[in-house]
């Protein structure tokens, strides 16, 4: 089998992954970011702490591959054997590299800690290494070149660490090296309140695997993500087609448009009530405090967040919130009555701009054929900017009873949209 420049491999390091205690993260993560630059994973191999595996893991992948990511067992522990494996690979000696021993020493110093001296293994690398420095964590990683020519990166085993490093350096590195002479760009949009299906079916071909722009699409904690990659011949071009199929993308659905890249829905909520200087209050039955605890991810949003009820119990919805006895009676708490009342209570008894209110049952009891579980109400309300009375709607989401926490989560990601569309309203 001869090498592929553009094919990359992956070896995850790590006891804990051969034992299961938790999956390998990272490969993933590589394969999601190598196809942005329309190069393909094309093996992964997940390996224990031990050198001689670490080491025959890069030459089986250095047969075929032309760039080979080799992730964990950087640490200071004598378990810590990835830069010897790899040196074994790469048929070179260890040597201790002066910047990232400089770089190890800062990160202790700024921690107002001494640097042991087991962490000096942390600055070995083979010689004739390129260090990758880390940011993120005291491991910095490297960059060398196996004896049949493939281009090997060594990274921190952390996600978060590893995520970093790539951003940070990686990715410069790659839009430098590329295995043929096209350009690639990319482009992305995140939305909310948009199933993965809904969107699927409105882009149509664009999703096609050979197309370009390739686009993608990724669903994570209540935002969807797309991103397109373009490949041209000179990066003006590229950047140009991918903004164009993106830009395509974010007209289809321009009211659930959230911003070219969201990783936390409530923290860009909140951020974004500040921004626009809506002041907002909330009642929240079945999520308990779930909407508000995801908007304080946004620093400085107190200046906006008016007051927030956590009105579980009827009593508690009646005294704080002025939920009228009679709407409780006649058509219980998860009723739209009672999510409308609860709503203009919010409003009222904050002083706020707008409020949102949700009340629904999240299971796994306490369902009836007439209200299931997963029936939640929303009441949404804001003030008259006239004076006037307040303007109330509700909204009724029926969604599938697949457990309590997946229900309570979709609620409270559903109440966010509503704040963000009131507040884009103003
Ligand atoms: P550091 O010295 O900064 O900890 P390291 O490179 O030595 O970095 P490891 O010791 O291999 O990293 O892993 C540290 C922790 O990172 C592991 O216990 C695990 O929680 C996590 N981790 C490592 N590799 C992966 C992976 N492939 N997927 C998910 N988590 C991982």
């Amino acid at each position: 089998m001869s090498s592929e420049p553009a094919a990359v491999g992956v070896v995850s390091v790590g006891d804990e992954l051969m034992a299961g205690a938790h999956p390998d993260l990272n490969a993933p993560y590589l394969a999601s970011r190598m196809a942005e630059f329309g190069r393909r994973v094309e093996r992964v191999i997940v390996v224990g702490d031990d050198e001689e595996h670490i080491a025959s893991a890069v030459d089986a992948l250095a047969a075929r591959c032309g760039l080979i990511f080799v992730s964990g067992g950087l640490g200071p522990t004598l378990d810590d054997v990835t830069r010897h494996g790899v040196a074994r690979a790469v048929q070179r000696p260890l040597e201790e590299c002066p910047a990232a021993i400089e770089e190890i020493e800062g990160w202790f110093t700024r921690a107002g800690r001494v640097m042991l001296e087991n962490n000096r293994r942390q600055a070995l690398m083979p010689v004739g290494a390129t260090r990758v420095p880390n940011g993120f964590g005291t491991a910095p990683g490297f960059r060398c070149e196996h004896p049949q020519g493939a281009v090997i990166l060594v990274l921190p085993g952390p996600p978060r660490e590893l995520q970093g490093v790539f951003d940070a350096e990686v990715e410069p590195w790659l839009a430098e090296h590329r295995p043929d002479e096209l350009h690639r760009a990319r482009a992305s949009a995140a939305f909310v309140d948009l199933p993965e299906s809904t969107f699927a079916e409105a882009a149509g071909a664009w999703l096609e695997r050979g197309a370009n722009p390739l686009v993608g699409v990724t669903v994570k904690d209540g935002i969807l993500t797309t991103r397109a990659v373009a490949t041209a011949a000179t990066p003006g071009q590229a950047a140009a087609m991918a903004r164009e199929r993106v830009d395509s993308l974010r007209a289809l659905f321009p009211e659930r448009y959230l911003a070219e890249r969201v990783d936390d829905l409530g923290a860009f909520v909140g951020g974004e009530l500040q921004r626009l200087g809506v002041s907002f209050s909330l009642a929240e039955s079945c999520t308990g405090g779930l909407v508000a605890a995801s908007l304080t991810g946004a620093p400085g949003v107190s200046e906006v967040f008016a007051r927030s009820f956590v009105t579980y119990a009827n009593e508690a919805k009646r005294s704080e919130l002025g939920v009228p006895s009679k709407v409780l009676e006649e058509h219980g708490a998860v009723s739209e009555a009672c999510a409308r009342a609860m709503a203009l209570g919010a409003l009222e008894r904050s002083g706020a701009e707008v409020a949102v209110s949700v009340t629904g049952i999240a299971g796994p009891g306490g369902g009836t054929d007439e209200k299931p579980v997963g029936l939640v109400w929303f009441g949404i309300a804001s003030r008259d900017p006239g004076g006037g009375a307040p303007l109330i709607e509700a909204e009724e989401r029926r969604w599938p009873p697949l457990g309590r926490a997946r229900v309570r989560r979709w609620a409270a990601n559903r109440a966010l949209a509503h704040l963000l569309r009131l507040a884009r309203a103003r």
